[in-house]
């Protein structure tokens, strides 16, 4: 195990002369808290003796009933047998992985991919393998060609890793005609899906794509979360799974941590019960779509000719990429200096790509901080590709090598 690039950014990016554009962590100060607080105290001395209990570790029958009326926003038809609460999705990431991956193992996932998936499968010693993308995402050629190599060389593919809406960190959406592909790819090569969704309801525009589970015939887990729509402090995430599978996922989660927060699951419950939560995802999103505008309005006019951005319809990342020989890793001590951070493409695959991209995210700064990172950022790049033409890309790159540190930053 190593600490992610992301964990050692938070550091300095959480210093409030930052704006940081780096951490994806969704702006819980848009929650009605003082509602909130009622609600835990109303959990507390209603349902104490219960909520204060141990509970199971497939998780509350009740939230998990809550759980299918959720899904059914993202066309998704379920029992609450099929649904186990995780202790975030990160949980249910792990414990598949603990369950599938023996050391060796292939693991195939989009390029870029979440930074924890990676780190998770790591951790289980997979082969992780990247599959490409463009804007419709991952490529199904390269996929198939992955599968068809795979099996010649004798070896086992356990699942392909995806996150098809919002991507993090690449902001792509998945077309439907891509998502018809995956699912036909996969089927032919026997292989599973885990599809990862922590972010699909949070849509700005454009026309909500079916999931790849309800495509499915047993052959996806489907992976959920309260965390953006709701609060990742809580930590109430999930999976849908075939029964054998979810089988594996209880024992396994049994043996991590034995039961759920029993409390937390009750504070959900109660949310879900009493509070007009579809319209409190309503608020989030107009205050996103607020953000990520913020965000491409201010590259667009900003941004040094070379750049590329990505156009995301809804989620948190926009993936943007630097002119030729501009070094996003090695640029960000300048960044700093600059006071604004970003988290460089590095830290999204398993294999050092990424050096001249870097995940710039849009949920927490205020628009107003948006546009002076966008700012600040415009301004270490400038002062980047003033070097590399000066001296030439060698030395505007000061680091080398996929596995060098993350630069000491002031
Ligand atoms: N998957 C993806 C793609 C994510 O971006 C995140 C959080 N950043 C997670 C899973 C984990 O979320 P949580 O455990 O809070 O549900």
């Amino acid at each position: 195990m190593v600490a992610s690039e992301v964990r050692a950014l938070f550091a300095v990016a959480s210093r409030p002369e930052i704006v940081s554009l780096a951490g994806g962590m969704p702006n819980v100060a848009a929650l009605p808290l003082d509602q909130l607080g009622d609600l835990v105290k109303d959990v507390v001395s209603e349902e104490g003796t219960a909520a204060l209990q141990y509970g199971s570790a497939q998780g509350d029958p009740v939230l998990r009933e809550q759980i299918c009326d959720y899904m059914t926003l993202e066309g998704i038809q379920a029992v609450p047998d099929d649904v186990i609460v995780t202790v975030g999705s990160q949980q249910a990431l792990d414990l598949i992985t603990r369950v599938f991956v023996d050391p060796g193992d292939i693991v195939l996932t989009e390029a870029p991919t979440y930074v924890t998936a990676i780190n998770t499968f790591a951790a289980f010693q997979a082969d992780i393998r990247h599959v490409g993308m463009d804007d419709e995402g991952v490529d199904t050629d390269e996929l198939d060609h992955a599968l068809t190599e795979a099996a010649k060389a004798g070896r086992t593919v356990k699942f392909f890793y995806t996150i098809p809406n919002f991507q993090n960190p690449a902001g792509i959406t998945m077309s439907a005609e891509r998502r018809e592909r995956v699912m036909e790819v996969c089927r032919r090569h026997d292989v599973l899906i885990v599809e990862d969704n922590p972010y699909g309801l949070l849509r700005y525009d454009g026309e909500q794509k079916p999931t790849l589970y309800s495509q499915g015939d047993g052959n996806v887990i489907y992976l959920g979360s309260l965390s953006k729509t709701l609060s990742p402090g809580l930590r109430i995430g999930w999976a849908l799974a075939p029964s054998a599978v979810r089988a594996k996922l209880v024992l396994a989660a049994e043996s991590a941590m034995l039961s759920h927060s029993t409390f937390n699951q009750f504070v959900v419950r109660r949310y879900l019960e009493t509070f007009p939560w579809r319209e409190q995802i309503k608020t989030f999103n107009s205050m996103y779509t607020e953000r990520r505008d913020a965000l491409l309005g201010a590259l667009n006019t900003m941004m040094p000719v070379g750049c590329t951005w990505t156009r995301p319809e809804g989620g948190f990342f926009v993936w943007a990429t630097l002119p030729e020989g501009i070094d996003a890793k090695a640029m960000l001590p300048r960044a700093v200096n600059h006071r604004v951070a970003y988290v460089p493409g590095t830290g999204f695959f398993a294999d050092g790509r990424g050096r001249d991209s870097m995940r710039l995210s849009f949920c927490y700064p205020t628009p107003e901080q948006i546009r002076e990172g966008v700012r600040r950022l415009v301004g270490a790049i400038e002062g980047e590709i003033d070097l590399r033409d000066t001296f030439g890309p060698a030395m505007a790159t000061t680091t080398e090598g996929s596995q060098a540190p993350t630069p000491d930053l002031p």
